[in-house]
């Protein structure tokens, strides 16, 4: 009970902390620096030892951390991987419009969010901003989350728009537009998010060469209903399932595979980026840490044969007020446990011989588990298992905790949910 409670506020403060993915990636570090992970540098040699604990970041937004097995370069590899970025808006450059008499910033949606959740909530500012160093090829880094609403984007009166609750379309160029400030005489408009960036940071607004700024809803992850059986948060997905592969990864214990947890970014948009899930950043990592195992490539081929992966993304609950929309035979339900993913097409890397795996794993931990299959007139979602099997030869399973208002600005799922997965990622690890 106590260890329930504590994994469950620790997931609270990691949701309030990990607003974009950028932050979610400063926050797992920080959580592996503390317990005695060493951050390794992609461009220096990597002496990496078996019964070790490692991690690499890149692009500042993926990160991947790995406690190397006792086995040897044959032994393999345990992966879990989930994804950092959520959907959200991202600040154009130039964003400065005056309307109305008010200063609102242009933006650009990322990912596909459910856009009129983002409505008459108090946002702010979050992102990285690069600064002039001494290298061109090195500018430096900063990162900055602004810790007070800041901005909100307004709806219109339903007195404007009466038919609003019959359907209402939504143009991201123009109804999405967060304001930031009444407009008055003292102000300076050009170049207003630079230098309110320039203060937060204490640097000088020239300093600044380029920045990647998204916004986050300030609301905190909280619990609700009746026996406090839900979690509601925005980025629930995929960041639920990232804070379980890292906790379970740090209650796990040395065995002769290396564990694995693998966060990408940009999976929202297709994970076609040198930080997504179809680059080869993960098989480079392997490759490496098998090398310094004392493997070849032959070795390094038997390792990743023996391999097996559990991609960790967020799977849709039956939905009280729609059940007609879900599969009718299997239709997971919240506080049901994990949930397997299915597809016919292949949409996602289960099979039956993945899923007997996982299901076997749940058992051993104690954790009921459950099917996702898509109604088949629904086309449904696909994720990072199959995008990386095109670059890595992996056996695996896609599955993930089930959700209500997937891409909502806040989504509600299961506090036993969470519990179970980390039980069944941390069997896994130590199987
Ligand atoms: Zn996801």
């Amino acid at each position: 009970m106590e260890t329930s409670k504590r994994y469950i506020d620790d997931l609270m403060t990691f949701m309030d902390k990990s607003v974009i993915n950028f932050f979610a990636v400063k926050t797992m570090r920080e959580r592996l620096d503390a317990e005695g992970y060493t951050c390794l540098d992609a461009t220096a040699k990597w002496d990496v030892k078996p019964g070790g604990k490692y991690y690499v970041v890149k692009n500042h937004s993926a990160i991947f951390a790995f406690a190397v097995g006792v086995g040897g370069a044959t032994a393999g590899y345990k992966i879990i991987s989930a994804h950092s970025d959520s959907p959200c808006f991202r600040i154009k450059p130039n964003p400065e419009m005056v309307s109305g008499g008010m200063l609102k910033l242009n933006t650009e949606v990322y990912g596909g969010p459910i856009l009129y959740t983002w409505f008459d909530r108090p946002l702010s500012i979050a992102g990285r901003v690069l600064l002039r160093g001494e290298n061109p090829l090195h500018p430096k880094t900063r990162f900055i989350k602004i810790d007070r609403p800041l901005l909100t984007i307004p709806h219109l009166a339903i007195h404007f728009n009466r038919a609003v609750n019959d359907g209402n379309p939504l143009s991201r160029q123009k109804d999405m537009l967060p304001v930031i400030a009444k407009v008055n005489e003292a102000m300076e408009k050009d170049n207003f998010v630079l230098r309110l960036v320039a203060t937060e940071l204490g640097v000088e607004p020239d300093e600044i060469i380029d920045f990647d700024l998204s916004l986050f809803d300030t609301t905190p992850a909280c619990l609700v209903g009746y026996r406090n059986e839900f979690i509601t948060s925005g980025r629930l997905d995929d960041l639920s399932m990232a804070h379980a592969a890292m906790t379970a990864l740090l209650e796990s214990e040395d065995n002769a595979m290396t564990r694995v947890m693998a966060i990408f970014d940009n999976e929202e948009t297709g994970s076609g980026t040198k930080q997504g899930a179809a680059s080869p950043v993960l098989d480079h990592i392997l490759r490496r840490v098998n090398v310094c195992l004392g493997g070849n490539e032959e070795d390094y081929l038997r390792a990743i044969a023996a391999s097996f992966m559990v991609s960790a993304d967020n799977a849709h609950a039956v939905h009280p007020n729609y059940v007609e929309k879900q599969d009718p035979t299997n239709h997971p339900v919240l506080g049901g446990g994990p949930v397997i993913k299915i597809n016919a097409n292949c949409k996602y890397m289960t099979d039956a011989d993945s899923a007997a795996v996982f299901k076997t794993i749940c058992d051993e931990a104690g954790v009921p588990c459950q099917y996702f299959v898509n109604h088949s007139d629904v086309a449904g979602g696909s994720t990072l298992g199959n995008i990386l099997t095109s670059q890595i030869d992996l056996r695996g399973v896609d599955m993930g905790n089930a959700l209500w208002a997937m891409h909502s600005v806040r989504e509600t799922a299961s506090v036993a949910d969470h519990i179970f997965a980390i039980l069944a990622f941390t069997r896994f690890y130590n199987c």
